[in-house]
């Protein structure tokens, strides 16, 4: 088994989730006693939000450049941003190491097409989903990407920022989100990508109102698949 390292705590609440379900992963394939060779630098987040607010987009990927080095430096053989929002500054990280970077965006598209989806709705940050970052890797492989206004973009971005990156799950947040997933679903969505790692913690996958990919579940495959990968 391969080892990974995993850039965490953006927010801690959905690293747990990657652990979790990494492990319970590894010990299905494997059986016994089998868990998962993990590195997990798990970041403070108040730093990362602060470059975030500040929109220094340079300083957060030399953050994550040298968490990576970090990674790298104790064992890791890749290495994965348990976020979809800081995947922004993924060229920066993958600039920084030697080992591959496995890509959330790549994930969700994996799983897109198994499935047979062509049109995805974006749900996650204001800058997952209007930046261009985040559906111009999906666009380039093939898919159509849908994203709510702008208004409600902000409404969502408020709602993961003031509420589940610090670990609140209100059900009047979890009833705006399953409305805002029904109005992609009504401009021609085949499928919502949960494209931030609390999303799925509010509204789980299997609850949404269209067919959803929680972006850490679609992760965590690649990440496993990978692991279990013949060297
Ligand atoms: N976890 C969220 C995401 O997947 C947002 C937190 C962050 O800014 O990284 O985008």
């Amino acid at each position: 088994m391969r080892r990974i390292g995993l850039l965490g705590g953006m927010s801690w609440h959905s690293s747990i989730e990657y652990y979790t379900k990494i492990n319970t992963a590894v010990a299905q394939r494997l059986g016994g006693h089998h868990s998962a060779q993990i590195l997990l630098d798990s970041t403070d987040f108040a730093d990362i939000r602060d470059l975030q607010v500040a929109e220094d987009w340079a300083g957060a990927g030399a953050s994550l450049a040298a968490t990576g080095q970090r990674l790298q430096a104790g064992g890791a053989e890749a290495v994965a941003i348990a976020t979809n929002l800081m995947h922004k500054c993924a060229p920066a990280l993958e600039a920084a190491v030697d080992v591959p970077v496995i890509h959330i965006v790549d994930s969700i598209a994996a799983v897109a097409r198994e499935r047979g989806y062509s049109t995805l709705a974006v749900l996650g940050t204001r800058l997952t989903m209007l930046d261009g970052f985040y559906t111009e890797r999906l666009e380039a492989q093939g898919f159509r990407t849908h994203v709510p206004d702008e208004q409600t973009c902000n409404e969502v971005d408020q709602i993961i920022f003031d509420e589940l990156t610090q670990g609140i799950f209100t059900d009047a947040s979890r009833a705006r989100h399953v409305e805002i997933m029904d109005g992609l679903k009504a401009r021609g969505a085949d499928a919502v990508a949960l494209s931030c790692t609390e999303i799925g913690l509010l509204v789980p996958p299997e609850t949404a109102p269209l067919p959803a990919i929680d972006s850490v579940d679609a992760h965590v495959a690649t990440i496993v698949e990978w692991m279990m990968a013949a060297v």
